[in-house]
């Protein structure tokens, strides 16, 4: 039953999901991910909203192993900080690699992928994850 509240929670969160959509103040630069209207901050309301770039750069990573329930089915995964060029990091699960092939300082870029699936209500939410530029051959 509690299933059917979850559309509007993913809805709410959906920009962010996708396209990584933050609210950047305009008088401290902090960067917010969940829509506000007031710097947490510097208590600015000068906000903005912005795009983080679709590519980013590792800055260090670790293999979850024994990850929360909703997330069994995918360990082991691996999860990252990231850094944008304006120095906005990130915390974002990494994929389409070996953890061997991550090197901190290395570019990545932005992908959507199915994260999890609610079996009651077969709502599927995805999300972003980052993964290691596909050299051009
Ligand atoms: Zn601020």
């Amino acid at each position: 039953m509690h299933s059917i509240f979850r559309p509007p929670i993913n809805w709410r969160h959906r920009r962010f999901r996708y396209r990584l959509v933050v609210w950047r103040c305009l008088n401290c630069g902090a960067v917010h991910h969940n829509a506000t209207k007031i710097c947490r901050r510097c208590r600015s309301n000068r906000l903005a909203e912005d795009q983080l770039p679709s590519r980013a750069r590792l800055l260090t990573y670790t293999v979850v192993k024994n990850p929360p329930v909703a997330f069994e089915r995918q360990a082991p995964y691996i999860v990252g900080v990231v850094e944008f060029e304006d120095g906005t990091r990130l915390l974002t699960g990494i994929t389409d690699c070996e953890p061997e092939e991550l090197k901190p300082g290395m570019e990545l870029e932005r992908v959507v992928r199915r994260l999890t699936e609610d079996g009651e209500s077969g709502l599927i939410v995805y999300g972003y994850r980052f993964r290691p530029v596909l050299k051009k051959r």
